[in-house]
């Protein structure tokens, strides 16, 4: 049998390295796969070290300036559309593209895939919220699968598989950490410092989605990722607090049965599910050890201290480029928070701004998209400038 082909886009982040982790398992176990071509941003001597091991004749570089440098024998396709340039031209219907560049620039790679009939597994999320109304039709279309990698979707994948009718499901529950600010007051975390943002208490992921994760603007992109990949409305879609991080997420039955799906924090599980969907393998993640759980522990979430799942529900309600603009708006205000200019809070401030200031308008193309997230990168950037003045 031919192996499977797949097309790895983000390696050199946590999902990507976590991916090959898998790979490299799923092989051990006698499964045919190949990783065909690799795609990161700037860390070239991650991915020559990963081009090397396996054995990749094609990667992709977003960050132009080592391209002079690149001594590899693997070709390189440098510049910002590198990674979609890749899939362009390796790409062959029936290849897995994982999809773990983090942020919007991961979009434009995503649609090229499916449009050359890959199958996709989604860690990025991104994609989806600023870009469902593309993404989900486009998949309808060229008949391919989308299996989702955070862990939260494949949860309620695995519980939904084969499930045609959503009219049976009530509702669906994403749980939630609650981010290492999590029971505190507002005013307690409001100028709280990047590295007390980034101490996220049980899984250990990239910068961007772990101040994700703090905001919880990480649960309210995954209501709308929610939205756009099982088609819900955002009054079947709720978001709990679940701190251990097991239950990853249920699906509530009209007719009172609830499914959940559980496992240890270890996103190398999900995505081997993505991996090998729908068989199931031998797992390579850590596995539940039911002797050291006495309990499991639910709790609301403090909409007030977190407003981010109500702006979730407000981006479904007014839909086109609502996604977009919230989606950019949180990528520009993580980054000037990372880079010092701005306090946790502002976050907030910042992608409140956007949103009122852009209100959404019909999305037909990748081009409204990206019109979108660059007006709501420029509304942020402004508005960083007033607010670097009062940080400390
Ligand atoms: P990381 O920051 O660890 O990795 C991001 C990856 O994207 C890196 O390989 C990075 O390359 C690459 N990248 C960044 N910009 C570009 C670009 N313009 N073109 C091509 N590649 C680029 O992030 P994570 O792995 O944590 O997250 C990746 C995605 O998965 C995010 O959307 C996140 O929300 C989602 N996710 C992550 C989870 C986790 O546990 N980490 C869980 C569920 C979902 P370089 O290293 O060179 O900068």
């Amino acid at each position: 049998m031919a192996a499977r082909r797949i097309i790895l886009l983000g390696s050199t982040g946590s999902i990507g390295t976590s991916t090959l982790q898998v790979v490299d398992h799923l092989r051990s176990l006698g499964e045919s796969v190949e990783i065909v071509a690799l795609a990161a941003g700037s860390n070239h001597a991650l991915l020559a070290k990963q081009a090397t091991a396996y054995g990749v004749s094609v990667v992709a570089l977003a960050d132009a300036r080592h391209a002079g440098s690149w001594s590899h024998d693997a070709r390189m396709i440098h510049g910002p559309d590198a990674a979609r340039e890749l899939v362009a031209q390796i790409a062959q219907p029936g290849d897995l593209i994982v999809a773990a560049i983090v942020g919007a620039a991961g979009l434009a790679a995503v649609l090229e895939g499916i449009a050359r009939g890959c199958d996709i597994a989604l860690a990025n999320k991104e994609t989806l919220v600023a870009a469902g109304a593309l993404v989900m039709p486009a998949v309808k279309a060229a008949g391919v699968q989308m299996l989702p990698v955070d862990s939260e979707h494949s949860a309620l994948f695995q519980c939904l598989w084969a499930r045609d009718d959503m009219q049976e499901i009530e509702r669906v529950v994403l749980t939630a950490s609650g981010g290492p600010f999590r029971g505190m007051p507002r005013v307690e975390f409001e100028s709280a410092t990047p590295k007390a943002a980034l101490a996220h208490p049980t899984w250990s992921m990239g910068q961007k989605v772990s101040i994700d994760s703090a905001t919880l603007i990480n649960k309210a992109l995954e209501v709308i990722e929610a939205h756009w990949l099982f088609g819900l409305s955002e009054d079947r879609i709720e978001a709990l607090v679940h701190p251990q991080s097991i239950v990853h997420g249920f699906v509530a039955f009209r007719d009172g049965s609830v499914l959940s799906q559980m496992g240890p924090p270890d996103m190398k599980t999900p995505i081997q599910v993505a991996l090998t969907w729908p068989r199931r393998l031998e797992g390579v993640g850590t596995k539940m050890d039911w002797t050291s759980l006495s309990s499991l522990h639910f709790e609301p979430i403090d909409h007030e201290a977190f407003p981010s799942i109500s702006m979730a529900y407000d981006v479904i309600r007014a839909g086109g480029t609502a996604g977009a603009v919230f989606n950019a708006s949180n990528e520009a205000a993580v980054e000037a928070f990372l880079g010092g200019r701005i306090r946790f809070g502002d976050i907030w401030t910042c992608i409140e701004e956007a949103v009122e200031a852009l209100p959404a308008t019909p999305v037909a193309s990748l081009s409204d998209v990206m019109a979108a997230d660059a007006s709501a990168r420029e509304v942020v950037a402004r508005r960083v400038e007033t607010l670097t003045a009062n940080c400390p």
